[in-house]
């Protein structure tokens, strides 16, 4: 166990792992922290296992280490990758659908053969930072596990917590949930259960099917409890998105706990409505969180608006590329406003959106880079973290080669040698603002339900 590293990488969901696996894969000796045992985030431990989305029309967007993932997985029967060349399908179907147990094991291979030190069940719990003539810097963190207290040091630290917990330990700002078109609830989380196959033959989903209706009409169940009265539409959906949560403020424990008894409330009444209609052992599985959609926001170099996104602006620092539609769950019903991307934009996203504002050190990779509400809805999906996170890595490892006193400062490095590295290492760049100056600005919709 060494007392100084590289690069220090919070949290291993899908940005993390790909954060870590690139900043190991330069040659730096990266250490991962993560506070479950199992890595994967809302893909596995979550529930959530669809990536959405490496493709946009039959081309290919998003590659790297996000796609080389689901291929190994592909090999071995944990992946299945549709058809990318069928057209207009629906969002959905895009999505790469993957085994649980396949993917966190794969992730663990990925991460070991990288060179990855690995820490699960640690939970990052403070920062200490010191001044800079630019700000200031991360000088160490804290970690808590069944080992008790560690401190560690790294030249640069990458922020893949999804609520951005190091970031705001180190005393960066955030946004979370400002008014966007009149609704300022976040967005409700989701908690997945995993209905058998087997239990569900045609009579046991027609008497599931009729109790559950009966019970959503009477209101013991509510709209939001499920979207569709119908175990076979929820094993058919692939059962990842049946509820939602509302009321969730996540940016602090009291909260998360809330909603994951409130997660757990709303599948023991499903549960309860089927055992009285005689069905039973249908739901004998939960996963042990309920799955977040929307949290802190940290507050960097650039922020991305949803007209940035929808118009596919592109940056000088332009790192990756994102691909899907906005997508905002309402809180308190079963309700999303959308709008999809005009047919041939290409979202992207530069490394600014994910330099922490002050503080030199670190980076943020994932669902709590910075944009706002709507925008985040969009390139919060896994397919995007996973590029995110991997430029990030890139990024991290460039930065902690530079020295003095710019040693590990993000806001250092030679964008170009930035871009031409993440090439070489197989991911897709996207233009950046001199290559193809941004087309016709599109007008975010104005959403109506
Ligand atoms: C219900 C639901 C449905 C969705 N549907 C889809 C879909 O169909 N397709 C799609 O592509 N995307 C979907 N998304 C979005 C997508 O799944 C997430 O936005 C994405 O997985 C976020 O990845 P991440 O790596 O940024 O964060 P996370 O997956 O949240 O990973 C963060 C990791 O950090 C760890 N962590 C947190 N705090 C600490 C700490 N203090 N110390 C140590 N570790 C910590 C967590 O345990 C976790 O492992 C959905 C999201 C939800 C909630």
């Amino acid at each position: 166990m060494l007392s100084h590293y590289d690069v220090l990488v919070a949290g291993c969901g899908c940005a993390g792992f790909c954060a870590a696996v690139e900043a190991a894969r330069c040659g730096k000796r990266v250490i991962l922290i993560e506070k479950n045992d199992m890595p994967g985030g809302i893909l596995t431990v979550g529930g959530n296992n669809d990536i959405a989305q490496f493709f946009s029309e039959g081309v290919q967007l998003i590659a790297g280490i996000g796609w080389e993932f689901c291929r190994r997985l592909e090999a071995v029967g944990g992946a299945v990758i549709p058809d990318m060349q069928a057209k207009d399908k629906p969002h959905p179907y895009y999505g790469v659908h993957v085994n649980i147990p396949l993917a966190a094991a794969t992730m663990d291979e990925m991460l070991l053969d990288a060179g990855v030190e690995i820490n699960y069940g640690q939970v990052l719990c403070a920062a200490q930072t010191a001044e800079t003539p630019t700000g200031k810097r991360i000088s160490s963190v804290l970690v808590t596990s069944k080992n008790g207290l560690r401190e560690i040091r790294a030249s640069v630290y990458i922020d893949c917590t999804g609520d951005g917990d190091l970031s705001v330990f180190a005393g960066a700002n955030y946004e979370c949930g400002e008014e966007t078109d009149g609704t300022t609830a976040l967005q409700p989380g989701t908690v997945r259960y995993y209905p058998s196959v087997r239990a569900c033959d045609d009579a046991t989903a027609a008497r599931a099917g009729e109790a559950l209706r009966r019970a959503m009409n009477d209101g013991i169940l509510s709209p939001a409890d499920m979207n569709a009265p119908d175990l076979r539409a929820v094993l058919s959906a692939r059962g990842c998105n049946f509820n939602h949560i509302s009321d969730t403020y996540s940016d602090d424990c009291d909260s998360r706990t809330a909603a994951d008894i409130a997660g757990r409330q709303c599948v023991k009444r499903i549960i309860g409505v089927l055992r009285d209609a005689g069905v039973t052992d249908v739901i004998e599985t939960v996963a042990p969180e309920t799955a977040l959609r929307e949290t802190r926001r940290i507050v960097c170099d650039t922020k991305i608006t949803a007209e940035d996104y929808v118009s596919a602006r592109t940056y000088p620092d332009g790192v990756c590329h994102s691909y899907y539609l906005i997508d905002l769950h309402l809180s308190g019903k079963w309700s999303i406003r959308q709008q999809k991307l005009e047919k041939g934009k290409k979202p992207s996203i530069p490394l600014s959106a994910m330099t922490v504002s002050g503080i030199d050190n670190l980076l943020v990779a994932g669902r709590c880079a910075w944009g706002d509400r709507l925008a985040n809805s969009a390139y919060r999906v896994k397919a995007s973290c996973m590029a995110m996170g991997q430029a990030c890595g890139a990024a991290a490892a460039l930065a902690s080669e530079t020295t003095g006193n710019h040693c590990g400062n993000t806001r250092s490095i030679d964008i170009a040698r930035l871009r031409a590295l993440l090439a070489q290492h197989g991911c897709i760049v996207p233009p950046t603002a001199e290559d193809a100056p941004s087309e016709d600005t599109v007008k975010v919709s104005e959403f109506h339900q």
